[in-house]
């Protein structure tokens, strides 16, 4: 991919230049500042996958930060441990502890997420305060630079050493990101409940976020200890803590410049905030810029006067605010408080998306080369669940599904002969989705049996349900938005890597097999629904209608033994219908057997083997399309709604 090959090329030149700096610049400070800098740019690469990836808050890293800083600390202090040891332990330690704060993160989301991480990083600083045995308190811990082969390394030495780290950081967190770890992160925040039935753990996937964003963190704490030689516990507090978050969100989320020019922000802002000449520079120099965009957008009619009021306000405030302050270090927290409120309204995609947009205005983007990198020579079928044994492959029994007082189904039970496609309508409200639902797992029935292949469904979770062989579409399309078409269909192919972490780190052979089949199964499964020319879109680009066909593709990425498509054809131009209905036909042609809710009846009744029509939650009628269509209940309950509708 170009736009790859792009940002490995703009990699190289950072590290080159980072390279030379000191050579360039030999004074120890000014090495020692971009040091620290580098540091907490390996910080925000792990903090970016839990905020920017999976989507999650975190305010505890400052004190994975802290767990890094003093596993490395304590082990100099107390046993003469050596860097080469005391590092690993320090990574090892500090992901224990993410797993550790990773467990609440599962039960609880957004603000209460943040409350229960703000507090594990308080909890963390209290631990470090007054475990004196080992931390010394207050006091802090004294270590010297690092001793590597009987030579103590001096300040410039060790600045190669982070950057070699750095660098190494760089490449395994570009692996992780892009491979199907990464893409698990990031389907998990644009759709969890579909990420779950892609049979992707939402749970699971949140733990290794976690664990794995803490590992780079207690990287950078250990580190930390060795820049500066001396370590106490006021270092890990919440200010740096929201400098963290502030940084991700404001350096720009989803990319590594972001995370590096959101560690310039960590330890510039401190400063910054102390000195009142600079800061009123600063927010004149700022304010000058935002207004000239502004006016700009405005001018062009890019933006209306009520988009650019508040951003012009809030920055010409902030102007005048600087010339009214007389001592500036009381009100750090508070303009901290308001850079962030600013970030997440105005500059969503950070500084990066900002100077992105801005350019991208200017230059025209490529088009995207047609030089496909896999190409569908075959046409796409299913890899496993080959369909053996006989009898009905789903038997629901006696679903009851109770929300309050409202029975979505009553008693229904539904018979799904294998290899049938079997068609489930109703008016609006009456159960059908609930029932998919049941049978994914999302809802755990009121009462009812489900058995799917001789094994209960109720009870499972939605990603085991979806790996023992259902699959499904959603009403409302639940697609991952800010993935491409290829990574969309990836994630349903998730099963089909046994590759673990070391695996994607080392980019052994067997990972880069995985992912070669894969990639090809995905170019088939695009191709097979009519989106080969699509694949590097991002889904939530795509018409409504093609995003319904990524969805089937998705869903089909799993190999299932049984779809469940929820109203495939809404949204898709009428002219288009018999494309689809030859296609559910071909999905059933190939051994899977299908569940079709679907509105237009011309589409149900035209290639069902079965149909069963709901009611109220209750079960009407069932049997041969055209014996059911002459039934006077469906009549009935169709009546008023869509009669028309059936009568075609
Ligand atoms: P449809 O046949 O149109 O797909 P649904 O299965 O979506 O119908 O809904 C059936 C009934 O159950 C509706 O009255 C709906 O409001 C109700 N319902 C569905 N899900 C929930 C829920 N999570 N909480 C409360 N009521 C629900
Ligand atoms: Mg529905």
């Amino acid at each position: 991919m170009k736009s790859n090959n792009k940002s490995i090329y703009g990699a190289l030149a950072v590290l080159a230049a980072l390279a030379v700096f000191p050579l360039l610049v030999p004074n120890p400070y000014y090495v020692h500042l971009v040091e620290t800098i580098l540091i907490y740019a390996i910080l925000l690469f792990g903090l970016d996958i839990v905020v920017g990836y999976t989507g999650q808050v975190s305010l505890g890293h400052a004190g994975l930060f802290g767990v890094g800083s003093y596993t490395a600390g304590v082990l100099f202090f107390k046993l003469g441990a050596p860097f080469y040891l005391a590092v690993p332990a320090a990574i090892g330690v500090t992901a224990v502890f993410g797993a550790i704060l990773s467990l609440p993160a599962l039960r609880v989301i957004g603000p209460y997420l943040a409350m229960v991480t703000l507090a594990f990083g308080t909890i963390i600083q209290i631990l470090i305060n007054e475990m004196t045995f080992l931390t010394e308190g207050p006091i802090g811990l004294k270590v010297p630079k690092p001793t590597i082969f009987g030579h103590k390394l001096h300040e410039i030495e060790y600045y190669y050493v982070v950057l070699a780290l750095l660098a190494v950081a760089l490449l395994v967190v570009h692996r992780i990101l892009k491979s199907h770890l990464g893409r698990a992160f990031e389907a998990l925040r644009d759709s969890p409940v579909a990420c779950d039935c892609m049979g992707v753990s939402v749970y699971r996937y949140k733990v290794y976020a976690f664990v794995i964003s803490a590992a780079f963190a207690g990287l950078a704490g250990a580190l930390y200890t060795y820049s500066e030689e001396y370590i106490s516990p006021n270092t890990y507090n919440f200010e740096l803590t929201i400098l963290f978050l502030l940084a991700v969100i404001m350096g720009g989320r989803k990319t590594r410049s972001g995370a590096l020019i959101g560690a310039v922000i960590v330890v510039m802002l401190p400063s910054l905030l102390s000195d009142i000449e600079l800061f009123r520079k600063i927010a004149v120099a700022l304010a000058v810029i935002v207004v000239g965009v502004a006016a700009y957008n405005f001018s062009k009619g890019f933006k209306t006067a009520r988009e650019i009021a508040i951003p012009v306000i809030a920055t010409v405030g902030m102007v005048i605010f600087s010339f009214q302050l007389k001592s500036i270090t009381d009100w750090r927290l508070t303009i901290f408080g308001l850079m962030t409120l600013f970030v997440v309204y105005y500059l969503q995609d950070g500084i990066v998306g900002f100077v992105r947009e801005s350019v991208g205005q200017f230059v025209k983007p490529a088009a995207t080369s047609s030089a496909a990198t896999t190409t569908a020579a075959t046409e796409w079928s299913p890899q496993s669940h080959a369909l053996t044994g006989s009898g009905d492959l789903l038997q629901a029994q006696k679903i009851l599904m109770q929300f309050g007082g409202l029975k979505a189904l009553n008693q229904v039970d539904l018979n799904v002969a294998r290899g049938s496609i079997h068609g489930l309508i109703g008016p609006n409200g009456s159960g059908k989705s609930t029932m998919m639902n049941v049978l994914t797992g999302i809802y755990v029935p009121t009462d009812g049996r489900v058995v799917f292949n001789g094994e209960t469904v109720v009870g499972q979770t939605p990603s085991s349900i979806a790996l023992s062989g259902i699959a499904r579409t959603f009403q409302n399309v639940q697609l991952f938005g800010e993935m491409t078409a290829t990574d969309n269909i990836l994630v349903g192919l998730h099963h089909t890597y046994k590759s673990n972490i070391i695996d994607v780190m080392l980019n052994t052979p067997r990972y880069k097999r995985e992912d070669q089949a894969a990639r090809e199964q995905a170019a088939r499964l695009l191709a097979f629904v009519g989106l080969a020319d699509m694949r590097e879109e991002q889904a939530r680009n795509l018409p409504y209608g093609k995003q319904r066909l990524l969805e089937i593709a998705r869903a089909l990425g799993l190999s299932p033994a049984l779809l469940l498509l929820d109203e495939p054809a809404a949204g898709l131009p009428p002219a288009d219908l018999p494309e689809l209905m030859a296609m559910i036909r071909k999905i059933r042609d190939k051994g899977i057997t299908v569940i079709l809710i679907e509105h237009h009846m011309d589409v149900v009744m035209g290639i069902s083997d079965t149909v069963t029509v709901l009611d109220f939650g209750q079960k009407i009628s069932e049997g041969k399309p055209a014996d059911v269509q002459r039934d006077p209940k469906v009549i009935e309950a169709y009546l008023g709604s869509s009669a028309e509708a059936l009568a075609h």
